[in-house]
């Protein structure tokens, strides 16, 4: 079985805003929505030598990365994963023109997780950005935003979340929904599943997608972080802090492009 791990790269995110790869009847897409700098302050490095590795390659102390979403789509399926902040979301807007879609079109949008950098994009002026979507998170993220400790929770960046979950569910209502990890997403693109990627947050989720003895591992989406790291650590000083180990630990194959 070959692993191919996408990773854009920002000079290969401003030359082509989008790239594609074809899995059996899935088209997915990486949308490039935005590029800006983050400090290296959010690498948790573990021991001294990934310190050393960190200011190596960063020596200005920042990371210059790119804000991607992806697009999976085939047999009626058009499903966003993440949607950026909300103010870049006239980028995604014009991401999604690129390829021939508009927010009407989409049938899905997926949460890798509930920060602000992804579901940004899915509430505008109080209202659903994608008003024939339905809204997926993981069971465990969706309780954990939604419980009660949540709304009263020591930490203002918590509540803050818990909150904008809250106007999630008031804009999109019944069609917000959980899924289980480790299950196809559709059954019309079968091989398609999210994997448990807690840590970054408690309900994170990675997506995989397999077709004839191909696996394509998508990683925070496509964060190119991640594959820089080597060896692998987490990039979060958030609680578990096991971000998306099982996908670090993996050699990386194949850029795919
Ligand atoms: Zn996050």
């Amino acid at each position: 079985m070959s692993t191919i791990i996408l990773a854009s790269s920002p000079r290969q995110a401003m030359a082509a805003p989008c790239h594609t790869l074809r899995m059996g009847p899935a088209e997915i897409q990486v949308l490039y929505l935005v590029e800006r700098d983050l400090k290296t302050g959010i690498l948790l490095a573990e021991t001294a030598e990934q310190q050393r590795r960190i200011a190596t390659a960063y020596p200005r102390g920042l990371i210059h990365n790119s804000l991607n979403v992806l697009v999976i789509r085939g047999n009626g399926i058009v499903a966003l994963v993440d949607t950026g902040y909300a103010w870049s979301f006239p980028n995604l807007v014009a991401a999604l023109q690129r390829v021939g879609l508009s927010p009407a079109d989409v049938t899905h949008v997926l949460l890798t997780h509930a920060h602000s950098d992804h579901t940004g994009g899915l509430v505008q002026g109080g209202k659903a950005a994608f008003p024939g979507a339905r809204v997926l998170f993981s069971q465990k993220e969706l309780a954990y935003w939604t419980s009660p400790e949540r709304q009263t929770a020591a930490a203002e960046g918590e509540r803050t979340l818990a909150a904008e979950v809250g106007a999630i569910l008031h804009a999109y209502g019944d069609r917000v929904s959980s899924f289980t990890t480790g299950q196809d997403l559709w059954a019309a693109l079968p091989g398609i599943t999210a994997v448990d990627e807690a840590g970054h947050t408690p309900g994170h989720v990675g997506i995989m997608a397999r077709n004839n003895g191909q696996t394509c591992c998508m990683p925070l989406t496509c964060s190119p972080l991640i594959l820089r790291c080597q060896p692998p650590m987490t990039w979060t000083r958030l609680p578990q802090r096991a971000c998306a180990r099982s996908f670090c630990s993996r050699p990386v194959a194949k850029a795919g492009w």
